[in-house]
């Protein structure tokens, strides 16, 4: 206040300062038109009176004149401090006037005027402003300022128009004659709109505060950084059982009572509302006196000013009870309610935890034996009886940290944390398989129960919860095939039916992908050396691994059903391309394509087999079937009438692999087939074996007596070659002639170079 008044009078002063060249100025010029006048007004004395009296007039005048200067030098000082004081007035943005002695308005700016809400500033003049102010402040600040101090005060006092106003005066003491206060200047500022303002805020402070002191709710402001605390509001205290001026002096104080597990995440989340501008939500405990637990839920929202993150607001509330709840509901949903152990879900979710921690456990799959019997027998009341009394004695065999559920029906699983070799496994298996085998007392009868129990390790047996649940399955079942209440670990056989499975899986896609293609093996006849047909053999593209041979997948379609659908594609397949070949090669006249036992027994083939002739325009004599000894035998009427169907088209049968199975020369007789393929076995041997020669030599005169072409496949040496011709084998096939290859490459080849081939 005191330095707003001392600025006022400095304007004041600077102003006069900045005026005083015109104020001398005008001073000279008095005494400097006044002095020649008195001169001569003396010389004119000399002139017409006579001394002395001339020289008295002179002084006389001189004196006149001298007065007449002064007197005209102080007008022009109050005329030049008028124009002054009437700047300032004007160019004043507060309102400024000049008071009496009694506190009345001697002169008032035009903007005073305004403020102060009259028609005009001149109405105010003569008014009594110090009446204008109830209580004493103003007029003690205006008798101070009489007194020649430099004084200010802050009031209220109504407009003419009655608006109440805030001002801020600041009174400065004119001095008159003799350097007595002749007036005082007066400037008031309105300061209403602040004054409002500050109103609101206050008002706003107390809603805050009392908002703050009776929310159960911790309201805090940190730096963006977090590093410093700007606001806490008191509930802190009471949520952290903590005083208010713990934290005055360790900001971090707040921090400590947080259980450690949950600080990072706490963290995380608030660095994570920083960075992404978004608010973000944590749970945390808070660790209180004598052991006890508070959860809390804390909403942090990132506070963004020119369109970055400023400061962190955050309200904290007490989420005990919500926690309790959900944890409640998570227990529920992950507990089975019939024995209190985990449930499907809770094992699930602990196997994913296990699988991402990386370290080495066991996943074991215990099934009760013949459970099924005791709810037939004895109900199911009974039954869970015993599933209970068998769960609560797994849970007590097993070691810290491991967990026991129980999926469903009579089924446990276990994972027990640590490595494992043989012999501790066997252990941990013996321990459990001891625990199900002890007695149960059920309405006074005592059952004895047994269980199969399959392990697999982890990472051996599978990296993920899926592998390892399939693993341990495969496990307990393998321990029930070995007769029940064993154990079984994973092993060789269960991978390699895992294998086998996951194959099947992809066959399913490979038919619809089309991933499947054949390639043909040339027959020639071994006489003329001619190409005179083909045998059609199915690969799998497969999408990983490469072309695969029939031997990688062949049993695994034939397990299946997929061989039908397999098959019935290779026949159209096989017969489109005996069409074509037919046109290029006319020489090369027929297409073998095999057939399983299974496609054998299909009661499509005969139909589907039809249908791919007729659409293809081939002749059906061109098609041979070639099915396996097996295939016949296996159902001999059935077989028979396949054959006759097949026959009936015109369709000719080849007898496969002969030589490998019951090789019944009698069968030859009773299915007459068109051909007869002599195994790869014999053919190794032909060449370097006197007996295999012999037997071979008797097949094929018995085949060429009932009728029989004789085909040799595998045949890799020119002497295997030789020897065939000398026993009089009709075609030969093998890797010494041609591999199998793709149709278009076989379509490419001449006459010539097959004539060349069989030497
Ligand atoms: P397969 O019908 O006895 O076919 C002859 C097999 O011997 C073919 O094996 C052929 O590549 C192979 N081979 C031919 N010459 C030689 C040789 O000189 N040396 C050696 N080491 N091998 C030779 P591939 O293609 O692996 O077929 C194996 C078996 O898979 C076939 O024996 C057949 O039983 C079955 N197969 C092939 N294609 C199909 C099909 O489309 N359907 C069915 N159901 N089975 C098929
Ligand atoms: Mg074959
Ligand atoms: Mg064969």
């Amino acid at each position: 206040m005191q330095r707003g008044a001392n600025d006022f009078l400095g304007t004041i002063g600077e102003t006069i300062a900045r005026n005083r060249p015109y104020i001398e100025r005008a001073r000279r010029f008095g005494a400097l038109g006044l002095a020649p006048l008195g001169v001569l007004a003396a010389a004119c004395g000399t002139i017409f009176v006579p001394l002395p009296w001339n020289v008295l007039l002179g002084v006389l005048v001189f004196g006149a004149a001298f007065v007449v200067h002064r007197m005209h030098e102080a007008n022009r000082k109050i005329f030049v401090a008028r124009q002054v004081a009437h700047g300032l007035l004007a160019i004043a943005e507060d309102c400024l006037k000049l008071l009496s002695l009694e506190g009345r308005i001697m002169c008032i700016s035009e903007v005073g005027g305004q403020l102060i809400e009259a028609d005009h500033a001149d109405d105010l003049i003569g008014v009594d402003w110090l009446a204008l102010w109830d209580g004493p402040d103003a007029r003690r600040a205006f008798e101070r300022a009489k007194a020649g101090e430099s004084t200010s005060f802050s009031g209220a006092c109504r407009t003419m128009n009655g608006t109440l106003k805030w001002w801020t005066s600041t009174f400065a003491p004119v001095y008159g004659e003799h350097g007595r206060v002749s007036a005082v200047l007066c400037k008031s500022r309105d300061i209403t709109a602040e004054r409002n303002l500050i109103d609101e805020l206050r008002g706003n402070a107390r809603v805050q505060k009392d908002m703050e002191d009776h929310v159960d709710a911790v309201f805090w402001t940190a730096t963006r950084d977090f590093r410093e605390l700007l606001h806490v509001s008191s509930a802190f205290e009471r949520m952290w059982e903590m005083p208010m001026s713990a934290l005055e002096a360790d900001q971090t104080a707040w921090s400590q009572s947080v259980h450690p597990e949950d600080l990072p995440a706490l963290r995380d989340e608030m660095r994570t509302a920083v960075n992404t501008g978004a608010a973000t939500q944590s749970y945390f405990r808070l660790c209180l006196q004598h052991d006890r637990t508070r959860w809390v839920r804390a909403d942090i929202y990132p506070v963004i000013e020119d369109g970055a993150v400023s400061r962190v607001v955050s309200v904290c509330v007490d989420a005990t009870d919500e926690r309790e709840r959900l944890q409640e509901l998570h227990r529920l949903a992950n507990t089975d309610s019939l024995t209190g152990l985990a449930n499907r879900n809770a094992m699930m979710d602990a196997l994913v935890k296990r699988c991402e921690a990386l370290a080495p456990f066991a996943y074991l799959f215990i099934d009760i034996d013949r459970f099924k019997s005791i709810n037939d027998t004895a109900g199911h009341i009974a039954g869970d009886a015993v599933l209970r009394t068998i769960a609560r004695r797994i849970a007590e065999t097993l070691p810290d940290g491991a967990v026991a559920a129980r999926p469903g029906g009579d089924e446990f699983t276990v994972i027990l944390p640590g490595s494992f070799d043989q012999e501790s496994i066997e252990r941990a298996c013996r321990k459990l398989s001891l625990a199900c085998h002890r007695p149960i007392e059920i309405d006074c009868k005592s059952v004895t129960m047994t269980c199969s129990i399959g392990v697999a390790l982890y990472p051996e047996h599978g990296r993920t919860p899926e592998a390892l649940f399939i693993s341990a399955d495969m496990a307990m079942y393998a321990a029930k095939r070995a007769g029940r209440n064993t154990f079984r670990v994973f092993g060789d056989r269960e991978k390699d039916d895992l294998a086998r499975a996951h194959l099947e899986a992809q066959l399913h896609g490979a038919i619809r992908e089309k991933e499947f293609v054949l390639h043909y093996q040339p027959q020639y006849r071994v006489d003329s050396g001619a190409l005179v047909g083909v045998e059609a053999l199915l690969r799998w593209n497969h999408p990983q691994l490469g072309l695969l041979g029939p031997g990688a997948f062949v049993p695994v379609l034939e397990e299946s059903a997929l061989i039908v659908e397999a098959g019935h594609w290779v026949i159209r397949e096989a017969v489109q391309a005996g069409s074509q070949l037919a046109l290029a090669l006319p020489q090369a006249c027929s297409v073998a394509l095999n057939v399983s036992p299974k496609q054998f027994r299909d009661p499509r083939l005969v139909s589907v087999l039809r249908h791919a002739i007729r659409r293809a325009g081939i002749d059906s004599n061109r098609i041979t079937l070639e099915i396996t000894e097996s295939a016949l035998i296996d159902n001999v009427d059935d077989a028979q009438v396949v054959l006759s169907n097949v026959r009936a088209m015109g369709v000719r049968i080849a007898i496969d692999d002969f030589g490998t199975g019951y090789s019944s020369l009698s069968y030859l007789a009773r299915f007459r087939p068109d051909v007869l393929k002599l195994d790869k076995s014999f053919v190794d041997n032909i060449a370097t074996d006197a007996m295999v020669r012999t037997v071979v030599e008797g097949v094929i005169d018995l085949a060429h007596k009932l009728g029989v072409t004789v085909v040799a496949e595998g045949v890799e040496t020119q002497e295997q070659l030789d020897t065939l011709r000398d026993v009089r084998c009709d075609k030969v096939q093998g890797f010494l002639l041609s591999r199998p290859v793709l149709l278009a490459s076989l379509m490419m080849r001449t006459d010539a170079e097959d004539a060349a081939t069989v030497r």
